[in-house]
């Protein structure tokens, strides 16, 4: 069969339950499906909008669900995050920000680690990839300039979505009558012991014979608790990190509470930050992207009828090549960062990069084409999502092929994670 034949049969094969252009009848349902996968927690729009949508899209309203899609993209990307990290001077703050920011400790506009400070000032920071996210470094409560009794009018407290208290040892009373003012305001904290590798490596080293890690944990822990006693605040959780070390302790678990607390607008760009430590991690990351490619499509194919498959313009493949760049820099498989850990790990990036698949994604052999991946991502789309495209829910063509970026980048970057914990 010729490849021109053979598009045309595949494709009539897979739209051969096309409704004509007016019965959109199933969309909603389409739409509904595709949302109803993700937990509450983790999706990037409210339930008032998925309704929203689902409503103006049962009712043959393409136009309005086009609008509301549009709006919630758009508060999507705007979406400003404004982190609080407050402590004493010496607990981790500033190790704590460039963590989450990702920025080496050295060099640019990482925040100065080790430095007692004298002026008391606060600092922001700027996320490097997603600058409507910004980490704002505060002086401790009871440092001269910052007395308890208007500390958080001097902080300007509205601006931040929630509080990380840090501590290196323990929460002192100044810091828990903070997290009350705070819970005062409506606003969330969370108690973040740092240092706990250097405690592990301390009591190692203390009682080589009867060292018990776990049990070391949780005597830091019941230190840290037994502050609360007689607060009434409660119980509250600490989590306990290694600044050193994200993908141990505590930290992936202060990541989803932040995600679960954050109003469902501002969860993309939040986890759009976020540092590639884990698996499940980089599975985050790449729902809250899916779902991100979903409403896009949506708003862009749901005029769209029988997608023509085959030919993709020079302005379609640099768009890709761009999504395809991006997907790599979000999930750390961009050129920089495969240099940077094959210089780690002391391999040739060649070698490295020889276990991925995404570097290869647009390297065409002599028979293939990229409207032959097309096909195949059409295909891959088709058979995941078959009942989908039975109903109606088509999208423009490039965005078949973003889903197979996404999946493909998302993959490598777990094929470097595994490596990466090989050679530890
Ligand atoms: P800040 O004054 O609160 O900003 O604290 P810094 O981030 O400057 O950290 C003070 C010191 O503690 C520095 O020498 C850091 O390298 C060290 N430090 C910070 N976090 C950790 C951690 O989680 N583990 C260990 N072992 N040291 C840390
Ligand atoms: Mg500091």
């Amino acid at each position: 069969m010729s490849p021109q034949l053979h598009n045309t049969v595949l494709i009539s094969h897979l739209f051969s339950n096309t409704p004509n252009d007016e019965d959109n009848g199933n969309l909603p349902s389409s739409f509904t499906e595709y949302f109803r996968n993700y937990k509450a927690e983790t999706k990037i729009i409210s339930e008032e909008t998925t309704r929203s949508i689902e409503l103006c899209l049962k009712k043959g309203d393409l136009q309005r669900a086009k609008s509301v899609i549009s709006d919630a993209l758009r508060v999507i990307d705007n979406a400003p995050i404004n982190i609080a990290v407050t402590g004493e001077s010496g607990s981790g703050k500033s190790s704590l920000i460039n963590a989450l920011r990702k920025v080496k400790h050295s060099g640019g506009s990482a925040a100065e680690v080790g430095v007692i400070e004298t002026t008391m000032k606060i600092k922001s920071y700027e996320h490097p990839k997603v600058k409507n996210l910004i980490l704002w470094d505060l002086p401790g409560i009871g440092t001269p300039k910052f007395q308890p009794h208007n500390y958080l009018e001097k902080v300007e407290f509205k601006k931040y979505d929630f509080f990380i208290i840090v501590s290196s040892t323990r929460f002192k009373q100044h810091e828990i009558d903070l997290a009350k003012a705070i819970r005062i305001m409506k606003k969330n904290y969370y108690f973040v012991r740092t240092k706990v590798d250097s405690d592990l490596q301390n009591e190692e080293k203390c009682h080589p014979q009867n060292f018990d890690r776990k049990n070391t944990l949780k005597q830091i822990r019941n230190y840290c608790l037994n502050n609360f006693t007689g607060s009434n605040i409660g119980e509250p959780e600490v989590f306990l990190i290694s600044n050193y070390d994200l993908s141990d302790y505590d930290f992936p678990v202060l990541m989803d509470t932040l995600i679960k607390n954050l109003l469902a607008e501002k969860r993309h760009n939040f986890l759009l930050s976020m540092p590639n430590i884990t698996e499940a991690a980089i599975q985050k990351k790449y729902n809250s992207t899916k779902q991100y490619i979903w409403l896009n499509a949506l708003k862009d194919g749901v005029f769209a009828t029988v997608p023509v498959v085959g030919i993709l313009s020079d302005m379609d493949i640099e768009k890709l090549k761009k999504r395809l760049n991006f997907y790599q820099d979000l999930f750390g498989v961009d050129d920089e960062s495969l240099t940077f850990m094959a210089k780690d790990a002391q391999v040739p990036v060649g070698q490295l990069k020889k276990k991925l698949k995404s570097p290869y994604l647009l390297e065409f052999k002599k028979e293939e084409t990229l409207g032959g991946l097309l096909l195949k991502c059409l295909e891959k789309f088709a058979s995941a999502n078959g009942g989908l495209l039975a109903t109606g829910l088509y999208f423009t063509k490039t965005y078949y092929l973003e889903f197979h970026f996404l999946d493909t980048v998302a993959e490598d970057a777990k094929v470097l994670l595994r490596e990466a914990y090989s050679k530890k």
